[in-house]
Parts: structure tokens; sequence; C-alpha cells
């Protein structure tokens, strides 16, 4: 029964604004150690769980840790993680393989790159023969670092995100397949300068992104290729080299494995001016909804997305709801922590009046003066129900409803990835009942609330998640990319090999 060791420090950061990640973040997400590892069933260590038991493997527990997005680990955070996980590593120690459940675009303060950081430091433990296979997110920045250091990577095929489970078993069943001789991972990285918002990058309908990895898809499991996949890198990062394209492990074959990563990239180029969306400013949304009959009308606040990093706390839409006056209806998240606590102490029914929104990361806007009604009161607690973090507990930390007008404004301490409209539930709001419903990611909102809404809005809004990534001013990455340098006809590549 081989050994394998099987970890994970997984987020994803956002080095134009967002908050810090400390520990407190991973506490609040998943923070589980030795044995209590173990007893995960979903997600992609429970996969990666299910398949090394199913293998015949002994799964060697050492750390798991997640948390919502935010800006950057903070330098503390990160050293405490990862000297935990690499302590228990030696600990353990022999092992047969290595399993590592990663995001790909997590950066801390001191490792921009920490994935690749964290697989050399893994490296150096278990020395150069014993196999490393990592699980990746779709919107990893695949680094020259995580592929020459790690066995094998496989990412992630659906967005949304649906897909950690199978993705993790993928995983372990590759490492278990290398581990006993069965195949010898050879791997390219093959990225073109394209940077944009995961608007048009969803898996399950027509989409420029979904041809790719279908096409991308078709060749795995065929002649030597083990595994493909396609990376629309987080778009929210400043490191040097960012771009999309496709990641091929093949066996013992490292030609056909950058001739087909290539091939792919270059479809990715083809396609890339698919995937830059249109938008619209607020006002002029919500005039245009309101010629809609019947509601919800989706307006798409996706600069700032808690799941993208952002700090869930701007009023830009709510400004010009307020603005728009009238009858309509609407729910607007904002995480307030102050705002929270104001309204915990009024107490349900109380009338409460604060300077709203911005209060986070005040680098994107005002706060806007509100008045209403207090409507609701909890601890902000709630369960996810599938994606990535099925089955996890999410916190709001002390929430509230407070109705301004005709707006339901849900305020929270904390922000929390939306999946599949959870924190609605939690808190009583039916998006059914609403003419406008602001919705805070990129894509999620497709499978929560498209389905019954009848329009949607992707909105131009200030802050560190925006739509269009072109007006962004990078400062580390320094190469000519897509949107921004709308003429270049031919792409670089960026070829990185194992
Ligand atoms: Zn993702």
């Amino acid at each position: 029964m081989p050994r394998i060791a099987l970890g994970s420090i997984f987020t994803e950061c956002n080095q134009l604004g967002g908050a810090p990640l400390t520990l407190a973040e991973f506490e609040r997400g998943e923070l589980s150690r030795g044995e209590d590892v173990l007893k995960a069933t979903a997600g992609t260590v429970g996969g990666m769980l299910d398949a090394l038991r199913a293998g015949g493997a002994t799964p060697v527990p050492l750390l798991v840790a997640s948390a919502c997005p935010g800006s950057e680990v903070t330098a503390d955070c990160y050293t405490t993680l990862k000297t935990e996980l690499l302590e228990r590593l030696r600990a353990s120690l022999p092992v047969e393989g290595v399993l590592l459940a990663l995001h790909g675009s997590a950066a801390a303060e001191n490792a921009g790159d920490l994935e690749g950081d964290l697989l050399t430091a893994v490296r150096g433990v278990v020395g150069p023969t014993v196999p490393i296979v990592a699980t990746l997110d779709l919107h990893a920045h695949v680094t020259r670092t995580m592929v020459e250091q790690a066995t094998a990577l496989v990412a992630w095929e659906t967005y949304p995100h649906r897909d950690a489970f199978t993705t993790g078993a993928r995983g372990a069943r590759l490492l278990l397949d290398t581990v006993r001789g069965k195949c010898h991972p050879t791997m390219a990285m093959v990225k073109v300068p394209v940077v944009t918002a995961a608007i048009h990058g969803g898996t399950d309908g027509p989409s420029p992104f979904a041809d790719v990895m279908r096409f991308a898809k078709w060749f795995e499991g065929r002649g030597r290729v083990l595994s493909t996949s396609v990376f629309l890198v987080h778009p929210y990062l400043d490191l040097p080299e960012m771009g999309s394209g496709a990641l091929v492990v093949t066996d013992n074959d490292l030609p056909e494995a950058v001739d087909l990563a290539t091939r792919i990239a270059n479809l990715y180029w083809a396609r890339r001016r698919d995937l830059e969306p249109e938008v619209a400013s607020p006002a002029d949304a919500i005039e245009r909804g309101r010629r809609i009959a019947g509601g919800p009308v989706l307006l798409v606040e996706a600069a700032d997305c808690c799941g993208g990093g952002a700090a869930g706390d701007s009023v830009a839409t709510l400004k010009a709801l307020l603005v728009a006056g009238g009858t309509d209806r609407a729910i607007v998240p904002v995480v307030d922590p102050r705002a929270a606590d104001v309204c915990h102490r009024a107490g349900m029914g109380g009338t409460v009046e604060f300077e709203l929104g911005h209060q986070v990361d005040p680098r994107w806007g005002t706060p806007v003066r509100v008045q209403g009604t207090v409507n609701h009161l909890s601890d902000g607690k709630f369960r996810y129900r599938g994606g990535i973090f099925d089955g996890q507990q999410g916190d709001m930390g002390r929430t509230a409803v407070v109705r301004v007008g005709e707006i339901d404004i849900l305020i929270t301490t904390h922000g929390t990835y939306d999946w599949n409209g959870e924190q609605l539930e939690a808190v009583g709001l039916d998006p059914r009942g609403v003419k406008f419903l602001v919705v805070k990611n990129p894509m999620n909102y497709n499978m929560a609330f498209r389905p019954f809404s009848t329009g949607v809005f992707v909105l131009d809004t200030p802050g560190p998640t925006p739509a269009t990534v072109k007006g962004v001013p990078f400062r580390n990455f320094r190469d000519p990319w897509f949107p921004r340098f709308e003429e270049l006809e031919e792409p670089r590549f960026w070829v990185y090999t194992s």
C-alpha cells in the first residue's frame, strides 16, 4: 500500500485590492490537520481521499487550509501554514508520493508565486524522485517554477466550478499510476498574453472558453496524452508572464505535450476578442432594465467580487439605484462590519442611519448615507451546497438586512464566496420577488439566478475585480497583452516544460 502525503493551502489572491488574508480568514474557512483531514468527503481533498482509498493507497494527512479570496496572504500567515505542512511532511517520511490541492493564483507577501514556492519546498523535503501531483483551479497563474517542481498538474475543467471532487480524484489516480510505474508524466505549459475577466469564461453553454476547453478535452486519454488543462489566468494578479493557455501531460513524450499545448494556446489566442464583455454604467443599466417587463433584472457588479478577492464593500450600484429612485424593489449586498454592528445594536425593527460601504477597502469609492429599518439579524452562518466548498460552512459574520425605501440591503461583516444563492436564502431574501438584483460575481450568477431572471447587465464600476481589465495599470506584468494592446496580431508564447 503506497503511502501518499496529502495537503492543501488554497485561496485566490488579488493584487489590485481587497483585504489581506490572515490566519483568521483560514480559521473561518477551513483549517484541518492530521486525522481530521481524513474526514473530508467533498471538494478536491474529498475526491483525492476517495481515489486513494479505492486505489489501495494509504493517505497520509498533512494540513488542509482554505480561505475565501482576498488580497495577498500575509507573510506571517503563509509562513505559519507552510511551516506546519512541511513539518508534518518530514514527520511522515518516507512517502511514495505527494498530492497537493492548490489554486494556482495565491500570492503571499513573502512569496508572489505561492504555489511555486510551496512546491519547491515540498520537493526539497521529498527529494527529486518522489512524484508530486497538484490540482489547480482553471484560473491559475501557472508559473515556470510550478511546472518544474511538480511531476504533474491537473486543473478543474468546469466553470462554475463543479468538479473539485472529480479533479481531486483524477489527480490522485494519475499520482498512483506514476508511483506504480504505469506512466512517466512529462508536462508542457504554453501561454499567450490574453488577460480577460471571466465573464465569457463559462464552460456550460456556448462560450469562447468552452470551445477551447472542449477542443483540449477531446485529446485527453488519447494516445500518450494523460491530461489536458485549459487556463483563463486570474486577471487580478500583477505578476510577470501572466497569460492564458494550456497545460498538457503526456506519458513520456515531451514533444507531443509541447505540440498539443501550443495548438490549444493558438486557438485561445484566435478566440481572444470573444472573451471581452460588453459593459454598461449602473445608471444606464437601471434605465434599460426598467424597460424590461418583470424581474429580476441582474445588475452584475463584477468589480466587487469577493470570490475574486475584492472586499465586497462597494456601493456604486446601490448609489445609482438610490439616485434613480422610484418604486422598484431591489436587493443589494454590501460588506460593512461597522454598519452590521450598528444594526445589531439597534435590534430588530430598529431605525438605523449610517455611512455605508467602502470601509474595508476604501480605494474604490466613497460611502453613501442611508437611513432604514432593520428587518433581519443573524450570525450569518450558512452551508454551501455544491461547488468547491460543498458541504462547508460559509460565514458572513454578524449580518443584517436593512430596508431603505424599496431596497433590501444585505449587510455582512465578512465577504463570502458566491455559489448558488445560499447567502440570500440564509437571510430569507427572495430574489424572485424583486425588480433589480445586484450580484457581485462574474459567473456563478448564471447558475444561481439567470434561469429565472428577465435581463442581465454587466456593469463597469470601480473595483479590484473589474469586468474588463483593459484599463488596469499593471506594474510587474510588463509584456504587451490583449486587450490593452488591441492591435497585437502575433502573440508571444511562454513555454514551460518539466
Ligand atoms: Zn476559479
